[in-house]
């Protein structure tokens, strides 16, 4: 293995990231075959790590990373499982741990867990636009979507699309409401298949870019799909 040097940038990055990480916190960065969990602000271990050279190099160098701010890397009761045979398993495996990490997911005020909460309740809104570097040194503009969780305590825990994805499932995922209360809901195949069955088949939509009544911008996850509109609440419903 090459000797690994930590640069101040990681430094900055790593004081930060860690720092911001709630206690018993769970990081598993992508694709690497490990997670760590935070046991206090300056103890971190290994709770999931995959059998693998290559696995071990970068728990080296995470370790290196953490040293550096600080922090004590705490290994031995780790959990450790073997590489996946194909991408289909891999795949596969992957999400099947991203989903057990997001049931451990809490407030981080009350600490009730998240998945628990009323995520019927929730509905993507649109936070406004930002601007990426791309790898060619160029920008690119994306659209930032959020959830709003609200906790049994009132605090409000802002959640990124793809990890409600993970928390909710594909059926509140594949959902949002308009301005005036209608809520799109994306069908299955078989509800697809009622639907054109069915003597009603105008409750069905297919969505755009943009919301068929109310022009405003459909969350880019569920362009392309055929949904069912549901009404809400109406504009004189004082509660909403
Ligand atoms: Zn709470």
């Amino acid at each position: 293995m090459n000797e690994f040097e930590t640069t101040n940038e990681m430094k900055t990055w790593a004081k930060e990231h860690f720092d911001n990480m709630g206690i018993e916190g769970v990081w598993s960065p992508e694709g690497t075959g490990l997670t760590y969990q935070k046991i206090s602000n300056d103890t971190w271990r290994v709770i999931r790590m995959m059998n693998h050279p290559t696995v071990q190099e970068n728990h080296m160098k995470f370790t290196t990373i953490m040293m550096s701010v600080g922090i004590n890397m705490v290994m031995g009761d780790e959990a450790t499982y073997d590489p996946p045979a194909s991408s289909e398993e891999a795949y596969a495996q992957e999400a099947a741990h991203k989903m057990e990490i997001a049931k451990s997911w809490s407030c981080p005020k009350c600490e009730r867990i998240l998945a628990e909460l009323e995520l019927e309740k929730a509905y993507p809104s649109f936070e406004g636009m930002q601007e990426i570097l791309l790898e060619d040194g160029n920008t690119h503009e994306v659209e930032v979507w959020s959830y709003n969780l609200l906790c049994t305590c009132e605090h409000v825990t802002k959640i990124d699309p793809d990890d409600f994805h993970l928390l909710a499932g594909d059926y509140l995922f594949m959902r949002y409401v308009n301005s005036e209360g209608t809520l799109r809901q994306c069908m299955t195949r078989k509800q697809m298949v009622e639907m054109a069955d069915a003597d009603n088949p105008e409750l069905g939509v297919v969505l755009g870019s943009k919301d068929p009544d109310t022009k405003e911008r459909v969350p880019s996850w569920m362009w392309g799909t055929y949904c069912m509109s549901v009404k809400r609440w109406g504009l004189s419903d004082e509660e909403e």
